[in-house]
């Protein structure tokens, strides 16, 4: 479905002169069936929230606003210009350019503060970040808002204990390959940016390996700031429901979090105020949700998992409060805004009031060194509870196109709280924390994306022979199909053996007793399916150098035999148990090669050493 309608967008706008690319031109009114009409109806909504616009006649007003049907978001360009004025206007406020984009376009953030140029670092940091999606653009335009409030209207008491910095988008690139065809499941605003990144890249995949220039540059941000609260904004896909803002972070309530105290905190300090302050202006909070079958909403629901290239995932395992808005997609455009502004401002409130207790559990986590770290999460086949639900009514109906029966929502809420089963995920495999990773000079790129994390190492001057136990990949299975650029190396097994290796000058002795420790281990293990080696980026590896001519080995294996009893009875055993090996000669004068010291012994060994306790 999604292939067919991209299609049909780019015949017509190949074909038609009314649909520009550029978000000031508003698309000529039509009758054409791929205007949103098939889009389920959404609930009416009148919420208090909607005192926070401010009339087109307001000075301030953002364009957002002035829209009269509250259905647009800025150009890039036009974003830029009205922050500008606001920054010339405010000494609230300030612009903070932090990177550049693939396409040349500047990224940046908007910071307030009462601190002036340098932030006052006893002050909790609110990182709000917009549009690393740019369809899915809400908190722009509430963030242009509140900053607007609080440089002009009444909110600047928000600022006397917080600061708060808005990247109100990261994706510049995507953001601008615009047209009402980035999001069909999305009502509004009319005009939406692209997902993926001029590159076609999908940035929230990068937290962890920041192949993107706009991920590098947010995560020097992130470290220069070490935000106290960061707050990703998407709207979703998916099932229909009542809830307007769903938000989560790590698990069922945090239950797997690897940040135990900092979801303690989200949890059981700022999810009910947060939930109050939402429904005291007209929304309808929910948690963060995914269904396990989008055409039966009532089998389950999942969280979604734990997955470090996710926002929401790194932050757990950075120690890094995040938190994952997800606003939902049926929403009209302006109920969305509305509702994120509710939620920026309450947010502020929060670290303002309990702030110094969400430090202290940064602090508690950050201090955490587990001996063991789960990873490679999957979803549960049974449900661990079952949770109320606040549905929308649906029906089904037999369609010509798909020739089954599809599910029609019906944009009404449902009188009956449903009650549905509730799946949570696991982790399938256990990495043992080693004291310390070596990672050969070589590898410049790794221990560049390391330091950009933060992650604090040792660089050798000169070479150093160290005892390191090494990692040989016993099955690494190459993808079928690219993923962000890369073609992922599957790892189930490794057999791990005891060398000295020598490491030359401008590597880097990686400890694991640091805040980040977890995240290293995450990133170098190559079995972890969120590490480099996971997304392919070790296949130098996986190559076999020399080999041994018939002519050689054969006479070989026979003096093999002859001095090790043993051998010959293992190979005599494989003959009389695998026919296929029997018949197969070149199997078999390679198994006696493998047996030899001629043989590559790099040959699937990874090359980030493991340093052991004594
Ligand atoms: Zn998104």
């Amino acid at each position: 479905m999604r292939v067919l309608l991209a299609l049909i967008a780019t015949v017509l706008s190949l074909t038609s002169p009314a649909m520009s690319q550029t978000h000031s031109d508003v698309p000529a009114p039509n009758a054409q069936p791929w205007d949103r009409a098939f889009l389920p109806p959404a609930p009416q909504w009148d919420g208090a929230s909607r005192a926070l616009l401010r009339p087109a006649s307001d000075p301030w007003v953002t364009a957002f606003e002035a829209d009269p049907e509250h259905d647009f978001s800025p150009t890039y360009a036009d974003t830029r210009a009205w922050f500008d004025r606001l920054d010339a206007a405010s000494d609230l406020i300030r612009i903070e350019q932090f990177g550049i984009s693939p396409e040349g376009r500047p990224i940046y953030a908007v910071i307030a503060s009462k601190d002036g140029a340098t932030l006052d670092p006893s002050k909790p940091v609110l990182l709000a970040q917009a549009g690393i999606h740019p369809g899915e653009i809400d908190g722009k335009d509430a963030g242009m808002m509140l900053l607007r409030d609080i440089a002009f209207y009444g909110k600047d008491s928000l600022l006397d204990r917080v600061n708060l910095i808005l990247i109100p988008i990261l994706s510049v690139d995507g953001h601008e390959r615009a047209s009402p065809y980035s999001r069909p499941n999305q009502r509004g605003p009319r005009i939406q940016g692209w997902r993926n990144t001029g590159t076609n890249q999908n940035l929230n995949r990068d937290f962890m390996k920041l192949d993107q220039p706009e991920m590098q540059a947010l995560m020097r941000l992130i470290v220069k700031y070490d935000p106290t609260l960061y707050v990703d904004i998407h709207v979703t896909d998916g099932i229909d429901y009542q809830y307007d803002v769903t938000y989560g972070f790590n698990g069922e309530n945090g239950a797997y979090s690897r940040s135990p105290a900092i979801s303690a905190w989200l949890n059981d300090t700022l999810k009910p105020a947060m939930n109050d302050a939402l429904e005291g202006q007209g929304h309808i909070p929910g948690e963060l949700v995914f269904a396990i079958d989008d055409r039966d909403p009532k089998a389950g629901m999942n969280d979604g998992g734990l997955g470090e290239r996710f926002s929401n995932g790194f932050g757990s395992a950075a120690h890094i409060p995040t938190i994952l808005i997800e606003n939902h997609s049926l929403k009209p455009h302006e109920q969305r805004v509305l509702g994120t502004y509710v939620f920026l401002e309450q947010a502020l409130v929060q670290l303002a009031n309990h702030g110094t207790d969400l430090d202290t559990a940064i602090a508690a986590d950050r201090a955490l060194r587990p001996a063991q770290i789960p990873a490679n999460f999957d979803g549960d086949t049974q449900p661990t509870s079952t949770r109320a639900f606040k549905g929308i009514l649906y029906e089904t109906y037999e369609s010509r196109a798909s020739g089954r029966s599809e599910l029609r929502w019906l944009g009404r809420p449902d009188p009956d709280l449903w009650q549905v089963p509730f799946y949570g995920s696991h982790p399938t495999l256990t990495l043992d924390r080693p004291v310390a990773y070596w990672v050969p000079g070589y590898r410049t790129d790794i221990i560049e994306r390391l330091r950009l994390h933060g992650v604090t190492m040792e660089t050798l001057d000169a070479p150093r022979t160290v005892s390191v136990e090494m990692l040989r990949l016993d099955d690494p299975k190459l993808a079928a199909t690219t993923n962000e650029g890369h073609v992922a190396v599957a790892v189930t097994k490794v057999t791990p053996q005891t060398r000295d290796w020598t490491y030359h000058p401008g590597s880097a002795r990686v400890p694991t007793d640091q805040p980040l420790g977890n995240l290293v281990v995450l990133l170098l293990e190559p079995q972890s399916n969120e590490s480099f080696a996971a997304w392919g980026m070790f296949p130098e590896v996986l190559n076999r150098v020399e080999y041994i001519e018939g002519y050689a080995i054969a006479p070989l294996a026979e003096a093999m035999m002859a001095a090790d009893p043993a051998l010959k009875a293992a190979f005599e055993s494989r003959l009389a148990t695998d026919p296929a090996f029997a018949a197969n000669a070149e199997a078999r004068l390679g198994w006696f090669y493998e047996r030899t010291p001629f043989y590559d012994d790099r040959y699937r060994l990874y090359p980030i050493g493991r340093e052991i306790a004594p």
